[in-house]
C-alpha cells in the first residue's frame, strides 16, 4: 500500500513512461512539482502542450519543425546534393551541432529490425526514393548506428537505393562500435562524416 495520495501516485505513473525516467526520478520529480509554486508548475504543463501543438515532422525530411518543409530544407545556402540519412530526428540534432555539415538530411524514422516487427516498408524509404527522383541528389551518406541492425539496415538501403550517377557512403571512422549517434562528441562525429567510406 502507498502511503502517497491517488494524485501523487497517478503523476507518478505518467512521469514513470517518459523515456530516461525511472521509478525513483519519477517519485522525486512529481514531489517537486506538487511542492513547487503554482505559476512555475502551470507554466511546465504550458510549456509542455505549446511545443506538442506547435511541433510536427518536416514531410520532406522528417525532421521536427515548427513549420514544414522545415528551416534547413527551406535554406537555398545547403548543399541539395548531399543527403545525410539519420535514424531519428533527434540525430540531426547531434550532427548540425557537429557544424561540419553543409547537406540537408533525411529521417529514416527505424532501421530494418524484423524481431521488433519492423520491416521496410514501416520506414521513410518511399519517401527518399521519391526525393531521389524529384531533387538534383548525389550523394546519400548514412548515419545510422553500428550496431547489427544498423549495419544490415545499411547494406539493405545501399542496394534498394544504388542507381546511376548516385554515391551512397556511410559514416564509420571513429564511431563506437554498437551506438547511436546521441553518444559521439561533436568532433568524432564531423571525423566520421569526414572519413565516410563509399558503399555503392
Ligand atoms: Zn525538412
Amino acid at each position: 500500500m502507498s502511503a502517497l495520495p491517488d494524485s501523487i501516485t497517478s503523476l507518478i505513473a505518467a512521469l514513470n513512461k517518459l523515456p530516461g525516467v525511472g521509478p525513483r526520478s519519477a517519485e522525486r520529480i512529481a514531489l517537486h512539482i506538487v511542492q513547487a509554486d503554482a505559476p512555475v508548475v502551470k507554466q511546465l504543463a504550458e510549456a509542455i502542450v505549446h511545443a506538442k501543438d506547435r511541433i510536427q515532422f518536416c514531410t520532406t525530411c522528417g525532421a521536427l519543425t515548427e513549420k514544414s518543409p522545415c528551416p534547413i530544407c527551406d535554406d537555398p545556402r545547403r548543399d541539395g546534393s548531399l543527403i545525410c540519412l539519420v535514424e531519428r530526428a533527434v540525430d540531426i540534432l547531434s550532427i548540425e551541432k557537429s557544424g561540419t555539415f553543409r547537406g540537408k538530411f533525411h529521417v529514416l524514422g527505424g532501421r530494418i529490425s524484423p524481431l521488433d516487427g519492423v520491416e521496410p516498408e514501416d520506414l521513410r524509404i518511399a519517401e527518399l526514393e521519391k526525393r531521389l527522383a524529384h531533387e538534383p541528389i548525389k550523394e546519400i551518406v548514412i548515419a545510422l548506428s553500428t550496431d547489427v541492425e544498423g549495419d544490415a539496415t545499411s547494406f539493405y538501403l545501399a542496394k534498394r537505393l544504388a542507381r546511376s550517377g548516385l554515391k551512397i557512403s556511410r559514416i564509420a571512422y571513429g564511431l563506437p562500435a554498437g551506438s547511436g549517434l546521441e553518444y559521439a562528441d561533436e568532433l568524432t562525429l564531423s571525423r566520421a562524416l569526414e572519413g565516410r567510406r563509399e558503399m555503392t
